[in-house]
């Protein structure tokens, strides 16, 4: 699968998912064929990840194809990123104390013979050593192979899940804070509380067509036990106002033209890139291409449209002297280079956010019961 950086692409996806893919989905969708046969799912999550389209475009579209009943299992796995990112948003201290354990842990395993063999793709595992050299090539992996990954990372090489999600965040073109580090600590047994992810030998022999031997995993690993536990803090999503402030776009909403306030009047867009320098977690040269190609992207766009638009750098936001207003960045990175500087922003929320969010208290088993719902307000 190739990921070209630009909204063309991402909808030429999605139409050819949907036209010629969507109907088998909820059939073909947990086979991991192998990265030249990828047709089961849509490879939408590098284009959604950085709102070049956004969950509410991949929903109708789905609709405009099929019943609800006949798609239930698509959009629900297109809900998943929203719940995860609401259930993150209501709990924010989980990524900052990821982030805190990451850094001691890091010097920890600064010489760490197994960590380095695994990040190198030098294990016994032939399929895990696959898995990271498509990981390197192909900046994705398919969700299963993402669930095996990270099973074998952490109870069979016994390495912290920590670092195996900054393995993650450094390679994955769809690399998200919310989707990755709570995808890491549902595998680890920490997030569903009591309940790990043990991948196993006929589980991955069967899903990916019997394409790899010599399995041998650790099938009985009891789940990691959780250090703290979070409550959940209130989210405040008052009014601002908008018109005539300068925009600020961040890497999560790269498509203004499809945004809540594409109608509004902004004195001008300012698109911010986020380049290592001001990362905690260092991405690869791949996906900071991406994502700058993917900003190059909005930015012509934006001026086809006429609108007065420029690249920011991150470190520029104080320089920006005329009254600002901003995409809201969601917890990450980019939300928190504005905390650390003391950039105190208006901030403006998706309506798809503002609404699911409230569902995001418990586990996704009940947020899945407000689906019908949150479809019929917003499409
Ligand atoms: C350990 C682990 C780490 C992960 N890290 C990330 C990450 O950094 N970024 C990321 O976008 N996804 C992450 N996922 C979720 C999932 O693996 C990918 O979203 C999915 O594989 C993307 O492929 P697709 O677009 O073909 O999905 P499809 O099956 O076609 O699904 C359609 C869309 O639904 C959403 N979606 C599907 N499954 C999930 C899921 N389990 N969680 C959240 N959203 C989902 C995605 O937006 C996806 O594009 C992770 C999962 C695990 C188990």
């Amino acid at each position: 699968m190739k990921f070209e950086a630009s909204r063309a692409k991402a909808l030429d996806q999605l139409n050819t998912f949907v036209e010629n893919n969507l109907s088998q989905y909820s059939k073909l969708r947990n086979f991991d064929f192998g990265p030249e046969n990828r047709k089961n799912i849509s490879g939408l999550s590098p284009y959604i990840t950085h709102g070049v389209i956004n969950e509410k475009e991949v929903i109708e579209k789905s609709l405009s194809k099929f019943s609800f009943s006949k798609n239930e299992k698509f959009i629900q796995e297109v809900l998943w990123r929203t719940y995860w990112k609401g259930w993150l948003e209501l709990r924010p201290t989980v990524w900052a104390d990821y982030l805190i354990e990451l850094d001691k842990i890091r010097k920890e395993f600064k010489n760490n013979k197994n960590y380095f063999n695994a990040i190198e793709g030098k294990t016994s595992k032939e399929c895990f050593n696959y898995w990271v050299s498509e990981l390197k090539e192909n900046n994705y992996l398919h969700n299963h192979a993402r669930m095996w990954f990270a099973s074998i990372w952490i109870f069979t090489l016994e390495l912290p899940w920590q670092l195996g999600a900054e393995f993650f965040m450094q390679h994955l073109y769809d690399g998200d804070p919310a989707s990755n580090t709570l995808g890491w600590r549902w595998v680890a047994g920490i997030q569903t509380q009591g309940k790990n992810y043990l991948a196993s030998e006929w589980n991955i022999k069967k899903f990916t067509n019997n394409r790899f031997d010599n399995i041998k995993l650790n099938e009985n690993a009891p789940p990691k036990i959780p250090e703290k536990t979070y409550s959940i803090m209130k989210k405040n999503f008052s009014n601002k106002n908008i018109n005539d402030r300068n925009l600020l776009i961040f890497e999560n909403n790269l498509s203004f033209e499809t945004t809540d306030f594409k109608n509004n009047k902004f004195k001008k867009i300012y698109i911010i890139s986020n380049k290592n320098k001001n990362r905690s977690i260092k991405l690869s040269e791949k996906v900071i291409k991406f994502k700058s190609l993917l900003i190059d992207d909005q930015k012509q766009r934006l001026k086809d449209n006429f609108i007065d638009c420029e690249v920011f750098d991150i470190s520029e936001i104080k320089n920006i002297r005329e009254e600002i207003i901003a995409l809201y960045p969601t917890v990450g990175e980019n939300l928190d280079y504005l905390n650390s500087n003391n950039l105190k922003l208006d901030f403006l929320f998706r309506k798809l956010d503002q609404y699911s969010w409230q569902y995001c208290n418990k586990g996704f088993f009940n947020f899945k019961n407000y689906i019908p719902k949150i479809i019929t307000t917003f499409n």
